[in-house]
This record gives structure tokens, C-alpha cells and sequence, in this order.
């Protein structure tokens, strides 16, 4: 079977038959078997909190040498089992984060959240069915339907590419669950609240806060890089920022680059802020996106902080255009 065409039978079968029975094709022969890349390397868990976990990843991009390993999945160990948060970019990366979680407890992995489409924040799930096929993997609504609707395809040949075929024998391995926001979930002595506060990263980013132990795992919607906005939101983003911090967490986990606490929140919401409210107003005074990247690379927040994050040289110019569309969409 080609790959595409595996992918495409992954992709009919339903949400809720994704498991086992889907995979099995893929190891019906040894020729299926060969398909499958070396495994990933080992990344120690770094601790944030007595049930909090996450593997920092810390290259920016997918890389061959990286084997597509640039976000950073996470865990919570409660009473009842684990709940992991986001997977990787490929079923061997998956597998690894399986086989750290069972260094640190022997306690079985039970969830996982994405909390968006994106496929470094998904394509390990197929390392979690394989290892549970009973496994509850939950997601928004919109999260599964965008990998159905070509976006699975798009991020396996996406990291591929960018890998040197480090994800190959990953299988888009649908949530099969899902939430809205506004949910609480509880397992055992851990309560889990489910956040959906607006369109920001992309149009169904959730948000996980670990209540006893104030930390939350934002996925993507706040970084300190400038990477990508196409699927998200200017003023959706500040309005999660906002939000985020109002949680009063000590401790905010992110899907690339370190954890932090809610300075993280503020520098992100100025990001957004000083990108899209200036360019509403150079739009107004008729300025292009062109003429108003030097006046906002001015600005006192761009020139001493935002500078220096990875990306910002290369990807501002497409941040302040988008901004720009943005701004345009919502005046008419
Ligand atoms: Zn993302």
C-alpha cells in the first residue's frame, strides 16, 4: 500500500473506530514494517510541579537532526493514571514520551489532549493507540475536523520533508473525544479545567489548568518566538491573553520554548498589541504593510524584547501583513 493511500483509509475510517483495527494494515507484512523510521531519541521530563511535567524542546523548526522534535509534549501524573498533553510530530516521538512517563510513575496513561491542530501537537497519538487502544484522546470539535479535511495530510508531509522521513510509519490517529471549553475534568485528586476563550492560535486552542497546583498548558497561544499566525487571531490572541492571566496560575506551560509564569501572558498580549493595534492605525493613515514594519520595529517593546525571539528577523514581515488582513476583515 502507498503511503498516501494508507493515510487516506486512516483518514475515512471515524473517529471513534481509530484504533487498533485502523492500524493493523500498517503491520499486516513485513514490507509495512519497513516503512517505520528509527526511533526517537530520549528528552528528560523537565518538573514544574509535584504533577506537571513537559519535554522542552529547543530547536524553533523540525530539522533532520531534531527528527521533528521542536514543541513540547507535557503530562500530569494524578491518582487515577496520566493525562499527556499534546503528542509530538511523529508516532516514534509519541513512543518516547511513553517511555520517559514510565521512568518518572508506573501509573497507566489514561487521556491525552490536543489542544490544536497543528501537527506537532497531534501526530503522536498514533504511539498512544498503539499502546492503549481504549484510550481516550480529546480534543475541540474543529481540531478533528480540520485533520480530516486535508490538514493531517498536510502536517505528515510537512514533517517529513523537513525531517528527512524521521516520522515515517506515523499514522493520523484521530481524538476521539471532544470538548467545547468550559468543561471540568476530574481524576482523582486532580481537577482539570478545560479553556476556550476565543480564536487566537487557531480557531479551537484549549487550554488545560491543573487547579491544585496552578499551572496551566497553554499549547500555542502564547510563545516567545514569532512562528505561525495564519491560522489564529491579532486581537483573539489578546483577549486569551488577558484571560490567561486572570486564571492567576503560578505556572504557564507552553507548547515551544520554556515555562514561565504569567509574564508570559503580558508579553505576548504586547506582541499582539503593538503588531495589531499599530497596524489598524497605519492602515488608517494608508500606510502598506511594508512601510509600517520599520515604525513597529520601533517600538520600545519590539526593539528590546520581541527582537531577540527566534523568527522575528524572518517571519514579521508575514506576522504585520496578516495583521494587516486582519484589521481589514474586521473594518468591513
Ligand atoms: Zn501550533
Amino acid at each position: 500500500m502507498k503511503r498516501r493511500d494508507l493515510l487516506k483509509s486512516a483518514l475515512g475510517i471515524s473517529a471513534g473506530l481509530v484504533g487498533m483495527t485502523a492500524l493493523k494494515p500498517l503491520y499486516a507484512s513485513a514490507d509495512d514494517m519497513a516503512f517505520k523510521a528509527e526511533p526517537m531519541f530520549d528528552v528528560e521530563p523537565t518538573k514544574v510541579t509535584d504533577r506537571c511535567y513537559y519535554f522542552l524542546a529547543t530547536d524553533p523548526e523540525p530539522s533532520p537532526e531534531n527528527k521533528a522534535f521542536f514543541n513540547n509534549p507535557g503530562f500530569i501524573i494524578t491518582s487515577e493514571g496520566v493525562v499527556v498533553v499534546d503528542t509530538g510530530s511523529s508516532v516514534q516521538i509519541g513512543e518516547m514520551v511513553i517511555r520517559q512517563i514510565k521512568k518518572v510513575t508506573d501509573k497507566p496513561i489514561i487521556t491525552v489532549i490536543n489542544t490544536h491542530y497543528h501537527g506537532d501537537h497531534f501526530l503522536g497519538n498514533h504511539a498512544f493507540i498503539e499502546e492503549n487502544p481504549k484510550i481516550e484522546i480529546i480534543s475541540h470539535q474543529a481540531t478533528i475536523d480540520n485533520i480530516k479535511n486535508g490538514g493531517g495530510e498536510f502536517w505528515v508531509g510537512f514533517m517529513q520533508r523537513n525531517s528527512n522521513n524521521a516520522i515515517s510509519g506515523t499514522v493520523i490517529t484521530l481524538p476521539n473525544k471532544t470538548v467545547a471549553g468550559g468543561e471540568t475534568l476530574k481524576f482523582g485528586d486532580t481537577t482539570l479545567k478545560i479553556h476556550q476563550f476565543a480564536k487566537a492560535h487557531t480557531e479551537c486552542d484549549l487550554i488545560v489548568e491543573v487547579v491544585e497546583d496552578k499551572t496551566a498548558f497553554l499549547g500555542d497561544v502564547a510563545m516567545r518566538r514569532v512562528a505561525n499566525m495564519a491560522d489564529g487571531s491579532f486581537p483573539g490572541t489578546i483577549e486569551t491573553m488577558k484571560k490567561a492571566k486572570a486564571l492567576g496560575c503560578s505556572n504557564y506551560i507552553l507548547g515551544h520554548g520554556p515555562h514561565d509564569g504569567p509574564a508570559i501572558c503580558d508579553d505576548m498580549q504586547a506582541f499582539c498589541e503593538n503588531i495589531y493595534l499599530n497596524a489598524v492605525k497605519y492602515y488608517d493613515e494608508g500606510l502598506s504593510p511594508f512601510e509600517m514594519k520599520p515604525k513597529i520595529m520601533d517600538e520600545p517593546f519590539m526593539k528590546n524584547v520581541a527582537s531577540k525571539w527566534p523568527g522575528y528577523d524572518s517571519t514579521l514581515g508575514n506576522f504585520i501583513s496578516l495583521a494587516v488582513m486582519e484589521a481589514e476583515a474586521n473594518m468591513f
